[in-house]
C-alpha cells in the first residue's frame, strides 16, 4: 500500500473513494458502506447502548503520507475539530522524508484493581495470605476468559499496594488483541469472591484501572532541517513552553489527543480511556507535563518522541459490531492491538509537532481560518454556493465572524 497520495484533498469524493478502494483492496460492498453516510442501523445500535432513538454522524476522513516502522499506513479519522487531518497529513509528509515513524508498544498488560479492607490489622495476614494463593488466584482468573487463554493472554502477576485501612490489589492481565475492559473486571469479580473467602475480609471496589503504566506505546520521528530551517528552535521553545507550564501542557496533550482520539473513535475504540490514561501518566511523577519531547540531532534536525498508555483492542468492545469501525480497521491494515497502539503514538506525535510548527511560525488561525469560515458561514444561514462565497469574503476582510457573514451574506443576496 501506498500513502504518500499527492494532493487527496484536491480530489473529488468518488476519486478518493477509488484510491481508498484500490489501495486497500476494498470490496464493493465495503464501499457502500462509506458511499451509503448512514453506516449504522437501528438494530446495530440498539445493541450497543441504551435508549437509542437515532445515530450520531461525524466526518470520516483518511490521513495520507504516514509511514510507521517502515510500512505505509491510510489512517481514518473521525473528528468534527477543522484542521486536524490535514495537520497530521503536513506532519506525516516532513517525517517520511527522514523515513517516517518508528513506534514500539510493551505487551498488552492491563492492571484489574480490588479494593480490599483491612480493619482490625489483618493488613500483613491477608497479603501473606495472597501471596502464598498466588498461583491459585491467577488460575482462577484465566478460567474466566478461556478464549483470551487460548490467544495465548491471560492474568499474569498479582502486586499489592497500601493505603491507611485498606490494600489494593493489582492484577496484571495480559489482552492481547482486546482493549480489555470487560475481561478484566470479569476477572477481578471472581477473584474478590476468592479473596474474600481465603482472608475472610471485606471487599470493596473491583473495576480496571485505566492508568494502564504496563502497556505503553513509543514513537519517535525526524523532522529535517532542510524543511524546518528556524523552525527547529521554535519547536524546541514551544516544547520547553508546555514542559515548564501546566497551562499549556495540558493544551499540548489536547492535540496530540485531538489525533489520537480520532483513530481511536474511527476503530470502535473507547477513547475515554485514552484521554483518561494519558492525562494521568502525563502527571504520574506529581506534576503535570507534555507526553511528547523534541531535541535535535547532530546535524540540527528536529527528533520528536510520544509517550503514553494506549488502551485499545482490534477485537471487543464496537470494533466488530459497528461496521465502519469494522472497515476503519481493515482500510488501517492493523494486524494487532500492539500495532494499532504504535499507529496511534505515531499519530499523537504528528498532530503534536503540527501544532507546535504552526504555533511556532505562523500560528495556527490562518490554516484553520478557511472551513472555520465556512462553518461561520453555514451558521449564518448561507446555504449552497453561498457558503464559500461568503467565507472567502471574510477571509479577505480578515474578519470571520457571524455578525460579518450575515453582512455579506445580505450583500450576496442583494446581488452586490
Ligand atoms: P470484550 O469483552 O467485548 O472482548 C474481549 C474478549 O474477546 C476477550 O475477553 C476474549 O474472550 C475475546 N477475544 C477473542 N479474540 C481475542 C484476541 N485475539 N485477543 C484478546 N481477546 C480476544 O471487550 P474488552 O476488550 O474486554 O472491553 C472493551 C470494552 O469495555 C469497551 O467497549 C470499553 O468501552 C468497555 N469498558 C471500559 C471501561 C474502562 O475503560 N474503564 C470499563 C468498562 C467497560
Amino acid at each position: 500500500m501506498n500513502s504518500d497520495i499527492s494532493k487527496f484533498y484536491e480530489k473529488g469524493w468518488q476519486e478518493r473513494l477509488q484510491i481508498l478502494a484500490e489501495e486497500c483492496k476494498l470490496s464493493e460492498e465495503e464501499l457502500d458502506i462509506l458511499k451509503s453516510l448512514k453506516p449504522l442501523d437501528f438494530s446495530t445500535a440498539n445493541l450497543m447502548i441504551e435508549n437509542v432513538v437515532s445515530v450520531f454522524a461525524l466526518p470520516l476522513a483518511i490521513a495520507t503520507h504516514f509511514k510507521i516502522n517502515g510500512r505505509d499506513y491510510l489512517i481514518p479519522m473521525a473528528i468534527e475539530e477543522s484542521s486536524v487531518v490535514a495537520a497530521a497529513c503536513k506532519a506525516a509528509k516532513i517525517a517520511r522524508l527522514a523515513g517516517g515513524f518508528k513506534a514500539e508498544a510493551t505487551e498488552q498488560i492491563m492492571i484489574g484493581q480490588i479494593q480490599i479492607f483491612t480493619k482490625g490489622n489483618k493488613e500483613q495476614e491477608i497479603i501473606e495470605k495472597v501471596n502464598t494463593s498466588k498461583k491459585m488466584l491467577l488460575e482462577r482468573a484465566n478460567a474466566c476468559d478461556p478464549v483470551l487463554v487460548s490467544f495465548g493472554g491471560g492474568a499474569r502477576d498479582i502486586k499489592i499496594r497500601r493505603f491507611d485501612d485498606f490494600i489494593v490489589l493489582h492484577l496484571l492481565v495480559d489482552v492481547k488483541d482486546a482493549m480489555g475492559a470487560n475481561a478484566v473486571n470479569t476477572m477481578c469479580e471472581k477473584l474478590a469472591l476468592e479473596i474474600e473467602r481465603i482472608c475472610d475480609c471485606r471487599i470493596g471496589l473491583r473495576i480496571l484501572s485505566n492508568l494502564a503504566v504496563y502497556r505503553i506505546a513509543k514513537a519517535q520521528a525526524t523532522f529535517p532541517k532542510k524543511i524546518l530551517g528556524e523552525a527547529v528552535d521554535a519547536v524546541i521553545d514551544a516544547w520547553h513552553f508546555a514542559n515548564s507550564d501546566q497551562f499549556r501542557a495540558c493544551t499540548h496533550n489536547k492535540g496530540i489527543m485531538n489525533g489520537i482520539d480520532a483513530v481511536a473513535i474511527a476503530t470502535g475504540n473507547d477513547f475515554r480511556a485514552l484521554e483518561a490514561g494519558a492525562h494521568s501518566y502525563a502527571c504520574l511523577n506529581g506534576k503535570y507535563k507534555p507526553l511528547t519531547r523534541y531535541w535535535k540531532d547532530k546535524q540540527g534536525n528536529l527528533v520528536g518522541e510520544i509517550e503514553l498508555p494506549i488502551q485499545v483492542g482490534i477485537v471487543g468492545g464496537s470494533t466488530r459490531v459497528n461496521p465502519m469501525a469494522k472497515l476503519c480497521l481493515k482500510i488501517l491494515g492493523v494486524k494487532s492491538a500492539k500495532e494499532l497502539a504504535c499507529v496511534l503514538a505515531s499519530v499523537g506525535l504528528a498532530q503534536n509537532f503540527a501544532a507546535l510548527y504552526a504555533l511556532a511560525t505562523e500560528g495556527i488561525q490562518r490554516g484553520h481560518m478557511k472551513l472555520h469560515a465556512e462553518n461561520i458561514a453555514v451558521q449564518a444561514g448561507a446555504k449552497g454556493a453561498e457558503i464559500k462565497e461568503v467565507a472567502l469574503r471574510m477571509v479577505e476582510m480578515k474578519s470571520v465572524n457571524e455578525a460579518t457573514a450575515r453582512e455579506i451574506l445580505k450583500e450576496i443576496r442583494k446581488g452586490v
